[in-house]
């Protein structure tokens, strides 16, 4: 679990130079998970060095150009745990669209297909043998100050996304699924843009 001084918490924006390359996870927080009601409160991110960095967002116009240009930047890759939402919401939130990204589900999914596992809390137990807590999951995000609980929580949900990726990587190479998986991550974007489009339920590929 994340401890206090491990946690970073910004208000708007990130700090300019931080995350210039490499990979960075994210995660978001929001009122809930309704794309078309519910706002973004929080933005998580790691480089995946034990520390974490929250950006906490008011209600109202966001600007966060440091963040924005992160999240376009094409050299520094995204890790998600299920992209897609966060993906839209960030789309609808800061209007950029994210990319490149890695989502630890869509890989769990593609290649732990003897578990029907795939949530963050079961992941990082049983590839990593860490139990993370889910209790804040349903706090107010919106809150005018965050509790040092939710703070804790909040980072939690990223600090473990670089070492998760590279577990699910080496095995999805061993059972030749990369190329499928990459596939789905360049995809990821669309996906999102399908569910703010109005196409969250419909399976367009499927036949009826
Ligand atoms: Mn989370």
């Amino acid at each position: 679990m994340a401890s206090a001084e491990h946690v970073h918490l910004h208000r708007g924006d990130l700090p300019a130079g931080l995350f210039a390359s490499g990979s960075v996870a994210i995660d978001t927080e929001t009122m809930g998970l309704s794309l078309a009601r519910d706002r973004l409160c929080l933005v998580q991110l790691s480089a995946g060095d034990g520390i974490a960095h929250l950006v906490k967002f008011e209600r109202g116009e966001i600007r966060a150009p440091n963040l924005r240009a992160l999240l376009a930047n094409p050299s520094v890759l995204k890790i998600f745990h299920f992209g897609r939402f966060d993906l839209a919401m960030l789309q609808r939130s800061l209007g950029v669209e994210t990319r490149p990204v890695f989502c630890t589900k869509i890989a769990s999914r593609l290649c732990r297909t003897y578990s029907d596992r795939h949530g963050l809390k079961e992941l990082t137990k049983d590839l990593l043998g860490i139990e993370i807590s889910k209790q804040q999951q349903l706090s107010d995000w919106g809150a005018a100050e965050l509790t040092r609980e939710q703070q804790i929580y909040a980072a939690d949900d990223v600090l473990y996304l670089h070492e998760l990726k590279a577990r699910l990587e080496a095995m999805l190479e061993r059972e030749g699924r990369q190329a499928l998986a990459r596939a789905c991550f360049d995809f990821l974007p669309a996906r999102a843009a399908l569910d703010l489009a109005g196409w969250g339920e419909e399976d367009i590929f499927a036949h009826s």
